[in-house]
């Protein structure tokens, strides 16, 4: 039956699925609806007919055959931080898979088998146990599946490359409710398109990663006041030319938190922190980031040796559930001053002290293709520029909104592509500059053959 058929299930039906997945369906009348429809951004505010909180493989294939038959539009959701909010939609069936949270790690062959609703705080400490990882997100709560599949940017990947590059194997339940699994030569198209290609083939519930030794990491952050954001800039950006593969960096613009290890005049201001990690010899760090940790000095300096496991959760306070958020983003072609003074005086310009602006650090491993070609774009590109507007109240929304249209308008001719996972409900045109031409058409080539309905909620 094609999706545009509407056939819209009876309560027999809908109580037949119930009981046959092992997990839970929930209804808008039932109680936990309120709390299983909300996803990480809380401008998203959609209300699905059905949400199947599976617990297995036969759970999800049974989902997406009810779905299918019955013409529902489905969304599957992983950790639900997609700030496009695709993870839940109106009036369709979201199969949420959080409840699918299994993890094996196999210390001897360096690899970890992680189901596709566990977020990055539980595969980090799994396979830390071990003294080993994969590139993950800055975030402990973001969600494994959505943020691999996009690609995976985090601080271990100008040494190892991007998440998606330390795939070995995905399993995936399709459209038509099939089992399949994805690897260099079993669906050689399939796990070229799902490392990098975004969330819209099937629904993918296990994935198998390479693992690297990685333990005590010389990483932390330091702090200016954003007077001195521009001369900091341009310091980060030397940095980053001369910087090896072990060190990752991030210039964040924000408010400082009122912690501990923040002076208290410091306290609610904005600054610009560099963040970084160096992962490979302490003594190395230290040298790669003494010329940045002596300017000034900075106002705060945090930067020392951590288990990677804690720095993985160490930014988790800036990216609070529920929070309203509207992104735009893109690759920077340079950072030469006239970029520098765009970003600085549009930043100083944001109406919410909830908003950041990241500038992350591309390069190293992931320009190289370390494991072979892969559906991920833009490469070469060596910054990311996200533009994180973000703020509590619904009433400040067309404020909000308005500024970070204004800075993108402002930065967009000397941006070139997007990232996928970074892209807002509103950024569907931009989807097309995620990749290159004929990485495009190959997607949607792709797409037809495993989706050819278009069941799978998509930008
Ligand atoms: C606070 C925050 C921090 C972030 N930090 C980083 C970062 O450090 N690095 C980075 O690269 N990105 C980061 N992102 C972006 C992140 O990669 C994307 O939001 C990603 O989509 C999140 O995955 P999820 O599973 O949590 O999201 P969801 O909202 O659940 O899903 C996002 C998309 O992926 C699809 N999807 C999710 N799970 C599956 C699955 N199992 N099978 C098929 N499709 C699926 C969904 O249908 C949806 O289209 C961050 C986002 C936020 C909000």
């Amino acid at each position: 039956m094609p999706s545009s058929t509407k056939l819209e299930p009876s309560n027999r039906e809908i109580a037949s699925l119930g009981q046959r997945i092992h997990g839970r369906l929930i209804r808008p009348t039932d109680t936990g609806y309120a709390d299983a429809r909300h996803v990480w951004n809380g401008m998203i505010d959609r209300y699905p007919a059905l949400i199947a909180q599976v617990v297995d493989q036969n759970d999800v294939a049974v989902a997406i055959e009810f779905g299918r038959r019955h013409g529902m539009p489905i969304a599957v959701r992983g950790g639900g931080h997609g700030v496009a909010g695709n993870a839940v939609c109106d009036s369709g069936l979201v199969i949420d898979l959080s409840g699918m949270a299994a993890i094996e790690v196999d210390p001897v062959g360096r690899t970890a088998s992680a189901e596709g609703g566990v977020k990055w705080g539980g595969l980090d400490a799994a396979t830390q146990a071990h003294g080993l990882a994969v590139t993950g997100g800055l975030i402990s709560t973001t969600g494994i599946a959505g943020l691999t599949l996009g690609g995976g940017i985090g601080w271990l990947m100008r040494k190892f490359g991007l998440t998606s590059d330390n795939v070995v194997r995905l399993h995936m339940v399709t459209a038509d409710g099939r089992l399949v699994v994805a690897e260099s030569d079993r669906e050689p198209d399939l796990f070229w398109a799902l490392r990098g290609g975004g969330g819209r083939f099937g629904a993918v519930t296990r994935i198998e990663y390479r693992l690297h030794p990685v333990d005590t990491v010389f990483a932390g952050m330091v702090m200016y006041r954003a007077e001195r954001a521009a001369d900091v800039l341009a310091l980060w950006k030397r940095l980053c030319d001369d910087a090896p593969d072990e060190l990752t960096t991030v210039a964040s613009f924000l408010r400082a938190p009122p912690a501990p290890f923040v002076p208290e005049s410091l306290h609610g201001q904005p600054v610009v922190a560099i963040v970084g990690c160096h992962v490979g010899v302490a003594a190395a760090g230290a040298e790669a980031l003494s010329e940045l940790r002596r300017f000034g000095p900075p106002e705060v300096d945090l930067f020392g040796p951590m288990p990677y496991v804690a720095l993985q959760s160490m930014l988790d306070a800036g990216a609070p559930f529920g929070i309203r958020a509207y992104w735009k983003s893109g690759y920077l072609r340079g950072l030469g001053p006239k970029e520098i003074e765009t970003i600085v005086s549009q930043t100083a310009a944001a109406p919410s002290p909830f908003t950041q602006v990241h500038l992350h650090q591309m390069g190293g491993a992931v320009s190289r293709e370390v494991a072979g070609p892969t559906a991920f774009g833009h490469r070469d590109a060596a910054y990311l520029l996200n533009i994180a507007g973000g703020w509590a109240e619904a009433s400040d929304d067309a404020a909000n909104i308005a500024w970070t249209r204004a800075f993108w308008s402002a930065i967009r001719p000397a941006t070139d592509g997007a990232y996928v996972n970074f892209l807002g409900g509103d950024d569907a045109r931009l989807l097309r500059e995620a990749y290159e031409p004929e990485a495009l058409t190959r997607l949607e080539a792709i797409r037809a053959v495993w989706d050819p309905e278009g069941i799978f909620s998509t930008l």
